[in-house]
C-alpha cells in the first residue's frame, strides 16, 4: 500500500464513528467515574456529524477532509474534548498541504504535528492523565516502526497497541487537567475516559490499513 488518499482517510474516520458509537456506553461511564458523564455522547454526536459531512459535501483532498472533520468536531463535540480533537485535525490539514496520498512518512509527521497542537492547546504533558497518555506513546510506536523499515499498516499495529497500554497507564495516575483534576487524589484507580477515546482513534487508523490491504489497495 503506498499510503492513505482521501478514500483511506474517509475510512479512517467512518470506522472511528462506528467504534466511537460501540464504545459510548463505556466511554460515558468511565466519564461518570472521574467527570461529567457525556464523553461517549459528546464523541458520538461529534463523529455522527463527521460522517454525515462526508456524505453531504465530500472533501476533494485530505487536506479538505481533516480541516473539514476538525471543524465539524469544533462545533459539535463540545465539552473539552471537541476543541482539543478538532485542533489535532485542523493541525493535521496544515501539515498535509496539497498532498493527495499520504505516504507513512507523510501521515505519521502530520499526525505528530496535529498531537502536537492538542498538547499546546490542552497544555499538557505525559502523566496529565489525559488524552496525550495514549496519543504520546502511540507516535513514539509509530516513528520506531517505520524507521525500522516496516510498512505503515504494521507500524500502525504498533502504534495502536503503545495508544492501548497508555491508555492502561492513566488508571494509576492522579489527573492534573480537566474535570478530572477537580477530584485530585480520587482520580487514582480510573481509566481516563479521553485517553480511551483516543486509542480508539489510532486502533481506528490500523483498522483502516487492515481493510485497504484487504481489497488489495
Ligand atoms: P469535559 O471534561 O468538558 O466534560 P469530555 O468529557 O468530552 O469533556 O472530555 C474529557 C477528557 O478530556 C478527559 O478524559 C481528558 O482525557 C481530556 N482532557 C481534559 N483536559 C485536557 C487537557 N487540558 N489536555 C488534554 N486533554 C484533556
Ligand atoms: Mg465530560
Amino acid at each position: 500500500m503506498a499510503g492513505l488518499d482521501v478514500d483511506g482517510l474517509e475510512r479512517w474516520l467512518r470506522i472511528y464513528a462506528a467504534s466511537v458509537a460501540e464504545h459510548q456506553e463505556e466511554l460515558t461511564s468511565l466519564d461518570a467515574a472521574i467527570g461529567d458523564a457525556d464523553h461517549g455522547a459528546n464523541m458520538h454526536r461529534g463523529m455522527a456529524a463527521v460522517v454525515d459531512g462526508l456524505a453531504a459535501t465530500p472533501p476533494a483532498d485530505p487536506a479538505a477532509l481533516f480541516k473539514q472533520t476538525g471543524m465539524v468536531l469544533i462545533r459539535t463535540v463540545g465539552g473539552t474534548s471537541g476543541p482539543l480533537y478538532g485542533t489535532l485535525f485542523l493541525r493535521m490539514a496544515s501539515a498535509v498541504g496539497g498532498e493527495t496520498t499520504l505516504g507513512p512518512e507523510t501521515f505519521a509527521k502530520a499526525l505528530r504535528a496535529g498531537v502536537e497542537g492538542l498538547v499546546a492547546r490542552g497544555k499538557t504533558e505525559l502523566g496529565d492523565k489525559t488524552l496525550y497518555d495514549a496519543l504520546g506513546p502511540a507516535l513514539d510506536a509509530l516513528d520506531a516502526s517505520l524507521g525500522d523499515g516496516e510498512p505503515l499498516r504494521a507500524a500502525l499495529r504498533a502504534a495502536s497497541r503503545a495508544a492501548d497500554a497508555g491508555r492502561d497507564a492513566t488508571t494509576p495516575m492522579t489527573a492534573r487537567k480537566g474535570r478530572a483534576s477537580y477530584l485530585g487524589e480520587r482520580s487514582v484507580g480510573h481509566q481516563d475516559p479521553g485517553a480511551t477515546s483516543a486509542a480508539l482513534l489510532v486502533a481506528a487508523a490500523a483498522s483502516a490499513t487492515d481493510e485497504a490491504a484487504a481489497e488489495g489497495a
